[in-house]
């Protein structure tokens, strides 16, 4: 490409034509629900028509139906430095935060058994830990879950740890752990770790093999735009495929599911982490949004996400002075969203959407605005900011109607 064609100026135009963005909204929610990649709707409707209508039942062995978790997880591996053969994809991300922390808590168990706290922090998402709770009590062992702030869980990794538990990217705020940092601090420690790339995975580069991550899981209707309900991915480390005790031992993760032994034998590598039959529409959906990935280097989009996020924050502090930022300043410390806070926060997220921009809010007070490179440029940026300073400036958002809670904020 020669440098001041458009195709130069915009190397995201070429991923932009590839998604459905409805006209006349600006959409910065992808951190949420991905949009539509265009190709999506005609795979969904030719694995039916073609592969379930034509083959029926044959298509678990014609159409790659039994294998698809292993094909489409080796193409989310190269998004996440992960090995070929360390990711299987199926159930949703709370399933396999669950069977990955269940793992790593067996492993440390085996290794030291007097361990039993499991380490993360008040930025964690609330699945991620109710699970964790609800697993260690069920466990009966003695394991208590100590969350603290994020800023202190480098000193809180101690001997007392078995596992360390932490979503890479906060939710709310965006700000981004040093996953090599911690992972090599809690190994000093004698801990594991498992990762929450819920708001990495497409976001911003991973490398899960380089930081020496243990186990990790992340879902991909996000930033990968797999479509509401996609299904979540699980790595295990190489040194633990074949050590690692799957806590839900289903069939599907048996090595020989077909001989219908009454015997649990896991399956070698990471395949043991899949639980039951593969959600095939909704893994055909996933791997056309996958298809858009092809060619994009992860550094690209991490080098316009940071420009974009950076022009988010200085067009909103100049328009807006009342938001507060909630991310932080640094766009090497946060993934790729920002939010800003307000106590009317979700009356002014509900006055945006009335006026098409999607953002969303997260409870108590954050507006949060998922930026995006594949599909959302600095026009889309310049254009939210001057929609919001509109909202700001005539109070707009202060109308009964925008304050009246749907269910999903
Ligand atoms: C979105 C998200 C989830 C959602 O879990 P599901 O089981 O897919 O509903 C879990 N953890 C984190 C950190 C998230 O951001």
């Amino acid at each position: 490409m020669r440098p001041g064609t458009a195709a130069a100026a915009d190397p995201f135009a070429a991923t932009r034509a590839l998604f459905h963005l409805p006209p006349g909204i600006i959409y910065l929610d992808g951190n949420s629900l991905g949009p539509l990649p265009k190709a999506a709707a005609a795979r969904v409707a030719a694995t039916m028509t073609e592969e379930w209508g034509e083959r029926l039942i044959r298509a678990w062995n014609d159409a790659g139906w039994m294998d698809a978790p292993e094909r489409i997880g080796n193409r989310i591996a190269r998004l996440i430095g992960a090995a070929p053969g360390t990711v299987t994809m199926g159930d949703t991300l709370s399933i396999k935060i669950y069977q990955a922390l269940g793992a790593a808590l067996d492993l440390a168990r085996s290794a030291a058994p007097d361990r039993r706290v499991v380490l993360s922090d008040s930025g964690n998402f609330p699945t991620d830990l109710y699970v964790a709770s609800g697993l260690v009590e069920t466990m009966g062992q003695g394991h208590v879950v100590k969350v603290v702030e994020p800023e202190e869980v480098e000193g809180a990794i101690d001997e007392t740890v078995a596992v360390l538990m932490l979503t890479e990217v906060d939710y709310r705020t965006g700000r981004l752990h040093d996953m090599a940092r911690l992972t090599a601090k809690a190994h000093d420690a004698g801990a594991l770790t498992v990762w929450d790339l819920a708001h990495s995975a497409g976001a911003l580069p991973v490398d899960l093999a380089g930081a020496g991550a243990d186990f990790a899981a992340g879902c991909t209707y996000k930033y990968l735009n797999g479509g509401p309900g996609a299904p979540a991915f699980i790595y295990v480390a190489p040194r633990w495929a074949d050590r690692a005790r799957p806590v839900l031992s289903g069939w599907l993760g048996h090595a020989a599911p077909f001989a219908f032994d009454l015997d649990y034998r896991p399956a070698a590598g990471t395949g043991r982490m899949r639980v039951g039959t593969p959600p095939v529409l909704a893994l055909a959906a996933l791997d056309a949004a996958l298809d858009v990935w092809d060619g994009v280097a992860m550094d690209d989009v991490r080098a316009a996400s940071m420009a974009l996020t950076a022009l988010l924050v200085d067009e909103v502090e100049a328009r807006c002075p009342d938001l507060v930022l909630a991310s932080p300043r640094d766009p090497a410390r946060r993934g790729s969203q920002v939010s800003f806070r307000h106590p009317e926060g979700y009356a002014i997220c509900q006055a945006l959407i009335a006026h098409g921009v999607i953002g969303d809010f997260r409870a108590p007070d954050a507006i949060r605005f998922g930026i995006a490179p594949l599909y959302i440029g600095a026009d889309e940026v310049r254009g939210a900011a001057a929609i919001l300073e509109r909202i700001m400036s005539e109070r707009l958002w202060d109308d009964p109607a925008f304050r009246v809670r749907a269910a999903v904020t």
